[in-house]
């Protein structure tokens, strides 16, 4: 071989993969196994200490789990991944290295209704809080921060408002402020964006969506770039001091650009217990194969639908940043020159009634609380996923009672056309 650095398509179907050394089979095997058998007591000993990489027990690492991981964290541009076993797993398992009690994230205001919830109200029982910001006012991020901020937080497409993200004006203030981004590429996925060539230092997922493709196994991944220093500022001791919780290890000193993936292994899945399933690591695998062409279709099937939808009379308007209409065209065509994602959301000019009737009246539609499915998807966000925020949370997340958000899969285009205009034709 060259080289030549391998194409995206190539490497969504080789990277991490290689015929199984016992058996030759080509596909990964789905190494359904609790344990591994040590050789001898000292190769015990040096798997426990970390002197030598290896497999010991499930909760840690799996090597259908190990493909997955090289995967992700090759297609993000990172240095290592630990995949667990829900997107919010993984944002806590982000989160865990980085903070103690005390410490706040200052979060986008446009985020995932769960992940609303997650940082404004549960991580409040570790001791941890959150501040929210508008991301376009980067004046306001910095303003927010305090000496306890440990961590800035976004996602690059953000679920469900046609928003996107302009995350090398966020990574510059991250790096003023000496602190980590994090960006949850769930909406995006590597095919769209890859956050670390912006300057994020993290990159969460669900890969339950996107990423899987097919609705079948809830995911999760922490892609870590390997590019922050965790030693320089003192804010991060359990990276950069001793780690009594294993037997005072110095993960940064010891393990260099790869300290936050070992300590997510080694402490985050050892403790919190979050791991992912073989079987459900084999199903992503499977999915990822045909990443990119999924996010093609995906793509090209919501320009077509978001554009006859805005120009339908019983629309209010769409909020599709894929739109030449979108506010945000520009920051699109600069960051995601292929494609703004598949999700948007519909704002209905007969109000928060006729949203109901339509998502009622769908027939290729399913009413589901996912996205990022080969199927397309609607749900009615203020009266679901965003039901636990306030009003005024609700209208910045872009979940307002008046709309409805769509994910839109890979079917035939003018097939969905007709579903949503007779469910419109419904509506009225
Ligand atoms: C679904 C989703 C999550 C949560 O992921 P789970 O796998 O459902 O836990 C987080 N962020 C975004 C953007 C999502 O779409």
């Amino acid at each position: 071989m060259s080289d030549t650095p391998l194409g995206f398509e190539t490497l969504q179907i080789h990277a991490g993969s290689r015929p199984d050394p016992a058996t030759g089979a080509r596909q990964t095997p789905i190494y359904q196994t609790t344990a591994y058998v040590f050789r001898d007591a000292d190769h015990a000993a040096a798997l426990f200490n970390l002197q030598e990489v290896g497999y010991i027990y499930s909760r840690l690492t799996n090597p259908t789990v190990a493909v997955l991981q090289e995967r992700l964290a090759t297609l993000e541009g990172g240095v290592g991944a630990v995949c667990c076993s829900s997107g919010h797993a993984a944002q806590i398992m982000a989160l865990f290295p980085l903070m103690q009690p005390g410490d706040n994230v200052i979060a986008s205001t446009r985020l995932y209704g769960g992940t609303v919830t997650q940082l404004s109200q549960t991580i409040k029982r570790f001791g941890w809080s959150a501040k929210f910001v508008d991301f376009d006012d980067t004046d306001a991020i910095a303003a927010a921060a305090d000496e306890n901020t440990k961590a800035i937080f976004c996602e690059s497409i953000s679920n469900p408002g046609g928003y996107v993200t302009d995350i090398p004006a966020v990574a510059k203030v991250a790096e003023t402020l000496n602190v980590p981004l994090i960006v949850d590429n769930t909406s995006a996925t590597p095919w769209l964006c890859k956050p670390i060539e912006h300057g994020a230092t993290l990159v969460v997922h669900s890969t339950t969506k996107y990423l899987t493709g097919n609705g079948t196994v809830t995911g999760g991944a922490v892609i870590d770039s390997g590019n922050f220093d965790w030693t320089a500022s003192g804010k991060y001791p359990s990276l950069s001091e001793p780690e009594t919780a294993y037997h005072g290890l110095k993960f940064h000193e010891t393990f260099g650009p790869l300290a936050f993936t070992f300590h997510g292994i080694a402490i985050g899945l050892r403790d919190l217990g979050m791991t992912m399933a073989p079987q459900t690591a084999f199903q992503t695998l499977l999915g990822m194969e045909t990443l990119s062409l999924r996010m093609e279709r995906h793509v090209q099937n919501a320009v077509k639908i978001a554009s006859w939808l805005e120009n339908d009379p019983r629309v209010d308007h769409v909020t599709y940043a894929g739109l030449p209409t979108s506010p945000y065209a520009e920051r699109v065509a600069r960051l995601y020159p292929k494609g703004a994602g598949a999700l948007f959301t519909v704002a209905l000019k007969d109000g928060y009634d006729a949203c109901v009737k339509v998502v009622d009246s769908l027939d290729l539609f399913s009413h589901v609380a996912n996205l990022g499915d080969t199927r397309s998807l609607v749900i009615h966000s203020a009266s679901t996923t965003h039901r636990q925020l306030s009003p005024e949370q609700q209208e910045a997340a872009g979940a307002s009672p008046n709309v409805i958000r769509l994910s839109i899969g890979i079917e035939d285009a003018d097939d969905l056309i007709r579903d949503l205009d007779q469910a419109l034709a419904a509506a009225e």
